[in-house]
């Protein structure tokens, strides 16, 4: 019998480590399949996805720039992809419909409350950036009932705008960075992509609250500016966003297949570069 066929596609898709993760859960269950990367361009979405079906494609992870593009192109949507207005998630139905999902709010959320233990009920959590990440995760975090969470980004406008669309999931503030300062966090979550560039928002020093976890969705070969600028800080636990990346592969895998793999051994393998 021939594998099931999946991709993630993306621009630019070359390095994603998708295909690894999704062949390591694979061989946990001794399923035949399998996901490639698919560099799609600008202007090509649409018709990439047509074809990947047309192949026999059963389901999709979708990257930047695509999550959008994405959203729209579903027949149907979960609920957290309703919320995200994102999709990371694409599932080929039977009955020839697109069904749109978000993985990436709960891979989140499950890294940190499951793999680094801290739960986010009661706590004070800020995040920072408010762009397509910081929107795809917000929904799932507020489920879990923060005491708080406060949205800060460069353009306040844009921390505000989504503020006001969570409003009624629970207690989320705006503002910008220097409003910060006095303020005190159990769980600051970077979600802007000033990591990409070495760089690090402009942050107060005081804002790390006793035992407080500072989380960077950015990964790469080594700690980000924003890792080390929190060890510097008096953040207690700091870590990247590679067990996120592991986790929302997880999670789609469940929607694709039905059954959720195990993250830690993927999670170490990817650490180690042993895998
Ligand atoms: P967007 O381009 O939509 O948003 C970028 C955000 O970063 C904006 O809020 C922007 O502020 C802010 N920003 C950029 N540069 C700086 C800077 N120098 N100082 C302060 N703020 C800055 O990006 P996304 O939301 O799509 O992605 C954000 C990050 O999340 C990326 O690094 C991405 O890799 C990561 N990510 C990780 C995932 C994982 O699985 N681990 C999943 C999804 C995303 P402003 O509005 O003022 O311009």
């Amino acid at each position: 019998e021939k594998p099931d066929r999946y991709a993630v596609m993306g621009n630019p898709v070359a390095h994603s480590k998708s295909p690894l993760i999704h062949q390591q859960f694979a061989r946990q269950f001794r399923h035949a399949i399998e996901y490639i990367a698919i560099q799609v361009d600008p202007g090509g979405f649409p018709q990439a996805v047509d074809q990947f079906r047309a192949g026999g494609g059963k389901g999709l992870n979708v990257t930047l720039p695509y999550k959008l593009e994405a959203f729209r192109l579903a027949d149907h949507l979960s609920d957290r992809a309703k919320q995200a207005g994102a999709v990371n998630t694409l599932r080929f139905e039977p009955d020839g419909r697109l069904f749109g999902d978000n993985t990436d709010g709960t891979g989140l959320v499950h890294d940190i409350q499951h793999n680094l233990g801290v739960a986010l009920k009661g706590r004070r959590v800020l995040i920072l950036g408010a762009g397509g990440a910081v929107r795809g995760v917000l929904g799932p975090i507020l489920k879990h009932h923060p005491a708080n969470v406060m949205i800060a980004n460069r353009t306040v406008s844009k921390a505000r705008d989504i503020a006001e669309a969570f409003a009624a999931h629970g207690q989320v503030e705006a503002c910008g960075f220097d409003a910060l300062k006095g303020k005190h966090f159990d769980v600051v979550i970077n979600g802007t992509s000033a990591s990409l560039k070495g760089e690090v928002p402009a942050l107060p020093e005081t804002l790390f609250a006793r035992g407080a976890l500072a989380y960077d969705m950015m990964y790469g070969d080594k700690p980000t500016a924003f890792m080390d600028w929190a060890v510097l800080h008096g953040a207690e636990k700091v870590v990247d966003g590679l067990g996120m990346l592991v986790e929302q592969a997880a999670e789609s895998y469940f929607v694709w297949r039905g059954v959720r793999p195990k993250t830690a051994p993927v999670i170490e393998g990817l650490r180690r570069g042993s895998l």
